[in-house]
């Protein structure tokens, strides 16, 4: 399994895959495929591009095949409904074939010109090369403050650090996507995935661009759901922290319980007491929501783990035309 056992790989010339996530990018395919033939061409070596269909109800299978029908080099994945962008990266992962993959937005914000410069970089010997973007202009200003605060949040939970502005756009070597295969878990943060796998990692830095077309497809509810399950799939710290607050608030209950009766003994029960029980109830009530609504959160993605469900189901694979023999049925 070391990858120091085997033979050593000619980056200069391997094959290097592109695996691209997609739901509903009608509009932007032929572009993006125009862009990533150009940007790839003069790489030196064969090149895959591996679309992971997540889906789509639009018009976005038929465009796919007809690239596939014009172009040898691409691969189709179709998923069986919408899985979501994590589950169609780790498929894209697993049926890459090429020494070296990259993952990028279907939508041409991640631009497909920066590829050579990846892909130099991982000539030079890097494993994992992370595309950082340089600013969030052309976000909503909500989103930004959002993304912000959720980076300041999982950092100062988890174990392990997650990079700031990292999207999904990066470059792996083929151990490091074999690592990654390798995980067993079902809840796929990738962005802390691809930073836990560890190897030798570099960033560069890029400019998003703005979408060529189409609507964003992460509603908020969906972001909140994301931070969420990167936030539980990284750390336990949040389980710990009901843990004591609970116990400081029961604690200060009991003070307060007897600070009550020792003052009703000595005073007499000069005042009824009703808002000092009404406050206690309700900031006991709360803190014991709040610890049973994240045991919850965890013991769910227990649940979700425990079933081994597969992680999405794949309706149709087409390997790229370069890869199968000539007679093979193709739609
Ligand atoms: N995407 C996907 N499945 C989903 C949602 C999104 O494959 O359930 C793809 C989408 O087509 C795009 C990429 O993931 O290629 C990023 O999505 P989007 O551009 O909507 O996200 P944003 O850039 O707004 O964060
Ligand atoms: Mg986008």
């Amino acid at each position: 399994m070391s990858s120091s056992t085997e033979a050593p790989i000619d980056r200069a010339s391997c094959l290097l895959s592109v695996v691209i996530p997609l739901l509903n990018e009608q509009e932007v395919l032929p572009t993006l495929h125009a862009r990533l033939q150009a940007a790839t061409a003069g790489l030196g070596g064969p090149v895959e591009l591996l679309f992971v269909d997540d889906g789509s109800t639009d018009n976005s299978p038929v465009v796919l095949q007809s690239l596939a029908a014009q172009d040898p080099q691409v691969s189709l994945i179709r998923f069986s409904r919408n899985f979501g962008k994590e589950q169609a990266m780790s498929a894209g992962l697993m049926a890459a074939r090429g020494q070296a993959v990259v993952i990028l937005d279907a939508d041409l914000q991640h631009p497909p010109e920066h590829i050579p410069e990846m892909v130099a970089a991982w000539r030079s010997g890097a494993d994992v090369v992370n595309m950082k973007r340089r600013g969030r202009q052309g976000e909503p200003w909500a989103k930004r403050r959002a993304a912000g605060a959720f980076y300041r949040v999982i950092n100062s939970l988890s174990d392990t650090p997650i990079p700031a502005d990292i999207g999904d756009f990066r470059l792996l070597s083929r151990r490091a996507v074999d690592a990654l295969n390798r995980l067993p878990e079902r809840n796929r943060f990738m962005k802390g995935l691809f930073a836990w796998i560890g190897f030798p990692q570099v960033t560069l830095e890029f400019d998003v661009a703005e979408r060529a077309a189409g609507t964003t497809k992460w509603s908020p509810r969906q972001l909140t759901r994301f931070a969420l399950e990167g936030i539980t799939a990284f750390s336990i710290q949040p389980l710990k922290f009901a843990t004591k607050v609970g116990l400081l608030t029961a604690l200060f209950a009991v003070a307060l319980g007897l600070f009550y009766l020792i003052r009703a003994l000595l005073l007499g029960d000069a005042v009824p007491g009703f808002p000092t029980l009404i406050v206690v109830i309700l900031m006991l009530g709360g803190m014991q929501l709040m610890a049973i609504g994240l045991l919850g959160e965890y013991l769910g993605r227990l649940w979700l783990e425990s079933k081994q469900r597969p992680l999405y189901i794949v309706q149709d694979y087409w390997p790229a035309r370069q890869f199968a023999p000539p007679q093979q049925d193709r739609p």
